[in-house]
């Protein structure tokens, strides 16, 4: 069957029936079980092996990532593809209603779970096709994570050694299908601890050090939102003091930093560690800066060989290619910090993390069409 241009070869009321019965399953991050037991399930039904790692010991999950591998023809490179199976809360009762106009949106009351469930029935829809109409395709290693969108920890928990694949697709991204993102940021989460004295704030206020406006001073000192064109910082939680009588003592504010240059968004961390030191250095205070890395920047050539391919598979089923950037974390941050080549792709979702997800026939059966050809 040489014939795969557009999106014939894929046939889309299976692949829709395949999505909306995923969407059914049940699959919040840290419990992710039912759903992988479901995918498991329909991988060895296509004849792949299908191992699961030990990461829900480490993230407290469920259910551990599942790595399914597909013999290809010998002489090829193994192609990796990653999809994540968690979806973002409301994630129970999930229900797919398919409309008179293609789209597929929720029954209203949960996420669709498009993110990342169409990727998921994508691409085994297009191991079912390869297998059905005899198609020749490269070795295929397909790795579905849990806990994607808790910052990619069940990515992080991943032993990328495992793995065969040089070359890693990520289809988990918005956008038109054909839609590329070559640059992703380093996401760095701060947790400040201020720690002042407690004392009764109405017998002996002069005695107690006031940790909240300790924190207050430092933080209108903090350029807050965009600090340069690539690089952003945020608080968005704070939280101190136990009663209103009292000075308060503890102050915790949790932020992130978020930007495409690694080194940069480093030195922000380290502007803003300066600033509450000093601050809290001239009250007597005590300041405690928690950051954890929980993405790192990447940034794939334009011009590279897996741009290329994906232009190329693009191509082949008429679509045009788009290369973005993205602001957003994924697992593809995971393996290009190991040294794989990775690519984060469209992959029919709108409107993510909300209730007004949606995703449509047509594209979805043009991602099945467009992994096929990579796969291919
Ligand atoms: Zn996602």
């Amino acid at each position: 069957m040489g014939d795969t241009k557009g999106t014939c070869g894929v046939n889309a009321a299976r692949l829709v029936e395949r999505f909306c019965s995923l969407v059914a399953v049940d699959n919040p991050s840290y419990g992710e079980r039912a759903m992988a037991d479901a995918v498991s399930g329909m991988l060895r039904a296509l004849g792949a092996t299908v191992e699961e790692d030990g990461a829900a010991a480490i993230v407290g999950g469920s259910a551990g990532n599942l790595i399914a591998r597909i013999p290809g023809e010998a002489g090829l490179p193994t192609v990796g593809f990653c999809a994540h199976l968690d979806s973002v809360a409301p994630a129970k009762g999930k229900r797919a209603v398919v409309f008179d106009d293609g789209t597929i949106r929720s029954a209203g009351d949960t996420v669709l779970g498009a993110d990342d469930l169409s990727a998921v029935a994508a691409l085994l829809e297009a191991v079912c096709v390869l297998r059905e109409q005899g198609i020749a395709h490269r070795p295929i290693e397909l790795i579905f994570t849990v806990c994607e969108e808790p910052y990619t920890k069940g990515s992080r928990a991943l032993d990328v050694e495992r793995l065969t694949a040089r070359e890693i697709f990520v289809p988990d991204l918005t956008g038109a299908v054909g839609t590329a993102a070559i640059a992703a940021p380093t996401i760095l989460a701060l947790t400040v601890t201020v720690t002042g004295r407690a004392s009764h704030a109405g017998f002996a206020p002069e005695a107690g050090i006031h940790a909240i406006a300790v924190a207050a001073r430092a933080l209108t000192r903090c350029t807050l939102g965009h600090v340069d064109e690539d690089t952003t910082v945020g608080f968005g939680i704070i939280h101190g003091g136990t009663a209103s009588n009292a000075v308060p003592e503890r102050c915790v504010l949790e932020g992130e930093i978020r930007g495409y240059d690694d080194a940069r968004a480093w030195e922000e961390c380290r502007r803003l560690q300066d600033i509450f030191e000093q601050e809290c250095a001239a009250a007597g205070a005590a300041v405690t800066v928690a950051v954890e890395e929980r993405t790192r920047a990447y940034t794939v050539g334009a011009d590279s060989a897996i741009a290329r391919r994906f232009a190329d598979a693009c191509a082949a089923i008429g679509v045009q290619p788009t290369q973005v950037r993205t602001f957003g974390g994924s697992d593809a941050n995971t393996f290009a910090a190991r040294g794989r080549d990775t690519l984060v792709i469209a992959n029919a979702m709108s409107s993510v993390h909300s209730v007004e997800e949606f995703t449509t026939v047509d594209e979805l059966a043009r991602l099945c069409a467009l992994l096929i050809e990579l796969m291919r």
